[in-house]
C-alpha cells in the first residue's frame, strides 16, 4: 500500500534527455539516483513499476535507448538514471567498451548521484556484471540497493533463500548496501524501495508532499 502522497512525485516522472556520454548529461546538480542490471533483470519494468508508468523506461527488448544514460526527471532537481544494460545487444568489443567507459565516467565523476539501484532477477542474482557494479560502488563509497525482482516467480522458501544469499554477499562490502524482494508485475515491495529512493532524494514526507493519496 502506498498511502503517502510522495508516491505523487514518482508518478509525474518524465523523460528527460539520453546520453552517449557524460558531458552530454544535465547539469550536474540536485539529486540523481541511478538503475543498472543485467539486460532482462527486469529493469525498465522495475522504473516503471516505481513511477506507476506502463512505458516510461522502455524495455530492453526495444532497440534504441538502452546504449545511453536516460535521464528521467521527478522534478528539476532529482533525476532517476537508467545506466545502459549490454549483453542484449549484438554490438563489437569496442563499442562495449566504450559504453563502459561512459558507465564508469558516469559512476566515477557524477557529483550529484547519491545511490545505485542494481536490479537483479531473483532466481539469478550475484552473476559477474552485478559483482562488478558492487565492487565499483564499494570503490567509490556509494550507497547500492538491490531490487531481487522477479519475486514472484520464486516461493516464499525460494525467494527468502535469494534475499538471505544476497544480503550475506552484500555485507562483505559495506554498509551502504541493502537489498530486498521487489515484483514489478505483482507491484510487490514498492513501499520499501520507495522509502530508499525517498531517502536518498531527501524527500521530506513530512512537508507538502503529504497529501494522503485518495484510492490509494
Ligand atoms: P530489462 O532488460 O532489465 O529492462 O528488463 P525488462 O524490464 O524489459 O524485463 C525483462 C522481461 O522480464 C520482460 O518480459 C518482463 O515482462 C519480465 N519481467 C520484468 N519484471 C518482472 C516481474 O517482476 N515479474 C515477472 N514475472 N516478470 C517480470
Amino acid at each position: 500500500m502506498e498511502a503517502r502522497g510522495v508516491n505523487k512525485h514518482y508518478r509525474q516522472t518524465r523523460f528527460l534527455t539520453s546520453a552517449a556520454k557524460l558531458k552530454q548529461a544535465p547539469p550536474d546538480e540536485g539529486w540523481e539516483i541511478a538503475f543498472a542490471g543485467r539486460s532482462n533483470a527486469g529493469k525498465s519494468s522495475a522504473i516503471n513499476a516505481l513511477c506507476d508508468q506502463k512505458a516510461l523506461a522502455r524495455t530492453s527488448r526495444t532497440p534504441g535507448r538502452t546504449q545511453l544514460l536516460n535521464f528521467f526527471e521527478l522534478d528539476p532537481q532529482r533525476r532517476l538514471v537508467d545506466l545502459p544494460g549490454y549483453g542484449y545487444a549484438k554490438v563489437s568489443e569496442d563499442v562495449k567498451r566504450d559504453w563502459q567507459g561512459t558507465l564508469a565516467d558516469y559512476l566515477q565523476n557524477r557529483d550529484c548521484l547519491r545511490g545505485l539501484v542494481l536490479v537483479m532477477d531473483a532466481r539469478h542474482p550475484l552473476k559477474p556484471y552485478d559483482l562488478q557494479m558492487l565492487a565499483w560502488a564499494n570503490q567509490i563509497e556509494l550507497p547500492v540497493h538491490v531490487l531481487l525482482t522477479k519475486a514472484d516467480k520464486l516461493n516464499r522458501q525460494e525467494s527468502g533463500r535469494s534475499l538471505e544469499r544476497v544480503e550475506e554477499a552484500l555485507r562483505e562490502y559495506s554498509r551502504d548496501f541493502s537489498g530486498q524482494l521487489f515484483s514489478a508485475t505483482k507491484r510487490w515491495g514498492l513501499e520499501e524501495a520507495h522509502a530508499h529512493l525517498d531517502s536518498w532524494f531527501e524527500l521530506d514526507l513530512s512537508g507538502e508532499d503529504n497529501p494522503v493519496q485518495a484510492g490509494q
